[in-house]
């Protein structure tokens, strides 16, 4: 079937905002597929997943972004990569860990992640790599988004991430949606005032996006009456560029004493891409060929 997954991205109020809006149902699923995660991480994983793709549609080109959330809690960190072309993948340290429910009947995300370092890496091609750290506030993802737009972009913000689990552990919804001052919208204490109050009444991203609803409906619905104009709208999926080749050249990476130490186990060496799983066996015969390459080079 088709994904129904999209990224829209549109200005508030003429100029005073833009706005980000994504379904990752699907985009979700296909991560809990890859990595079996239980439902806490699911729900950590994806959030992470789809402000990476938002991250994402903020560059160019080829660029890419890196996201690192380096928590101390049962999660054991948790990386997402995404590109400016709607493509994101990502995994977590502890995807079967599992947490009881908070005592409001929801998934204890903020424990699991628990307290550190959120890190943002931009690649902006030419190896040149742009990094902003802040310290985790709660671990719940959305919160901490806000929190480095805010200190380390100067952008107020605000940003919603949700993750509704079935019982089979597949995802039922994902989306997101992220809204930024503009330079024009932060003196309009109006604007602002209105901003905030339709922050704090915004349902749970999960609930919208349970219903069969497109991410630029979510935009009319709750800022249609501010005044939205739509600029663009995308497929976002999860896609992970992985090849044997690129596994190979990892190999041969290791060097001469490390290709000696694993021929000398006498087993074909198996890698598996940490992002999506899959599994590249290289027979014995093979890494030797490996390795007389690498010793004539
Ligand atoms: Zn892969």
């Amino acid at each position: 079937m088709r994904s129904q997954d999209r990224l829209v991205r549109g200005i508030i109020g003429g100029d005073k905002a833009r706005a980000f809006v994504l379904r990752t149902t699907d985009v979700v699923n296909e991560a809990q597929a890859c990595h079996h995660t239980y439902p806490v991480a699911t729900a950590a994983l994806g959030r992470t997943l789809t402000i990476a793709l938002v991250l994402g549609a903020m560059l160019k080109g080829d660029e890419s972004v890196t996201v690192q959330v380096r928590g101390s809690g049962i999660l054991n960190g948790i990386v997402a990569v995404a590109d400016s072309k709607g493509h994101v993948r990502g995994y977590v340290g502890n995807p079967q860990a599992h947490l009881p429910l908070t005592a409001n009947n929801k998934l204890a995300v903020g424990e699991a992640v628990g307290r550190g370092l959120l890190f943002v890496m931009r690649d902006l091609g030419l190896k040149e790599k742009y990094q902003g750290s802040v310290p985790i506030q709660t671990g719940e993802i959305g919160d901490d988004f806000a929190y480095y737009f805010a200190l380390s972009e100067q952008t107020p913000s605000v940003v919603s991430l949700g993750v509704l689990v079935n019982p089979d552990n597949s995802v039922r919804s994902a989306g997101g949606l992220v809204v930024q001052l503009l330079p024009g919208g932060e003196s309009d204490d109006a604007f602002v005032a209105e901003l905030e109050r339709i922050a704090a009444d915004l349902p749970p991203m999960s609930q919208v996006f349970v219903d069969d609803v497109q991410p630029g409906q979510v935009l009319q619905k709750f800022f249609g009456h501010l005044g939205v104009k739509l600029i663009s709208e995308v497929p976002v999926s999860y896609s992970c560029d992985c090849s044997r080749e690129r596994f190979q050249r990892g190999l041969v990476a290791l060097g001469t004493a490390e290709l000696e130490d694993l021929i000398a186990e006498g087993e074909p060496v198996e890698t598996v891409c940490r992002f999506c799983s899959k599994r590249y066996l290289f027979p014995l015969a093979e890494v030797k060929d490996l390795l007389a390459e690498l010793r004539r080079s």
